[in-house]
């Protein structure tokens, strides 16, 4: 790739839409087939959510640092669990735990879901409602709190994801679903796991999934 050309983050834009084809690609061939996710992955430019200097990794299958000790997900991550959040539902109402750099906000926002977004680490907050604003996908709801108690004044919500691994449950987030609504959550410690939980009227409907790897959720805000 000719990247050494490039001297900014948007001169890579005119690069960068051969290299999203490339992972769209790449995720078909992972297994990925929701058309709304894939459509909405090629078109949100995701190294506008990284550091400059890591532009040229954007579009690789690998987590990346975004500062503060945090790492914004593989792409096959957030394609995944962005595919389970809707699969044979229209998209609706959506709550996002762990702002982080915004892209998996952005990816939600791009497929036209109503997003709501909490993140526990204020500069971060600040980076992803920049990166956001450059992306020109501004009507996001993005609140500094802690992710645990979820949103009550929105709640319901049709769809929870989580991007950070918790030991259990948090409890006040079930309350917040609505009926046929999901939760995709990372859960464990040293050995995490994707769940899928969704609210029938019979109840809840756990099923462990993939093998995962995500930071883990924090207590508070800083
Ligand atoms: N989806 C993000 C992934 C960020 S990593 C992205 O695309 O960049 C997970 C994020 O969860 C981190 O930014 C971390 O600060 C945040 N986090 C951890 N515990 C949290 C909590 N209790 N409430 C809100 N955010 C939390």
């Amino acid at each position: 790739m000719a990247l050494q050309l490039t001297s900014s983050r948007q001169d890579y834009g005119m690069l960068s839409d051969r290299t999203r084809m490339r992972m769209i690609d790449r995720l078909r061939q992972a297994g990925i087939r929701d058309e709304r996710v894939l459509a909405a992955m090629y078109e949100v430019q995701r190294h506008l959510f990284v550091d400059q200097a890591l532009a040229t990794r954007a579009y690789d299958d690998v987590a990346l640092p975004i500062g503060m000790g945090q790492t914004i997900s593989q792409p096959l991550t957030v394609a995944r669990m962005t595919e389970l959040l809707f699969a044979d539902r229209p998209i609706g109402k959506v709550l996002e735990i762990g702002t982080g750099c915004g892209y998996q906000t952005a990816v939600l926002l791009k497929m036209g879901a109503t997003v709501y977004s909490i993140e526990r680490i204020g500069t971060l907050l600040d980076k992803a409602r920049k990166h956001l604003r450059t992306a020109k996908l501004v009507h996001a709801r993005l609140v500094h709190g802690d992710g645990h108690f979820g949103l009550p004044e929105a709640a319901p919500f049709d769809g929870i994801i989580m991007a950070a691994a918790a030991k259990a449950v948090p409890e006040a987030l079930l309350g917040q679903l609505a009926e046929g609504g999901r939760l995709i959550m990372p859960m464990g410690d040293t050995e995490q796991y994707l769940w899928h939980i969704e609210k029938t009227r019979q109840g809840l409907q756990r099923t462990k999934l993939d093998a995962v790897k995500f930071v883990p959720l924090l207590p508070g805000r800083d």
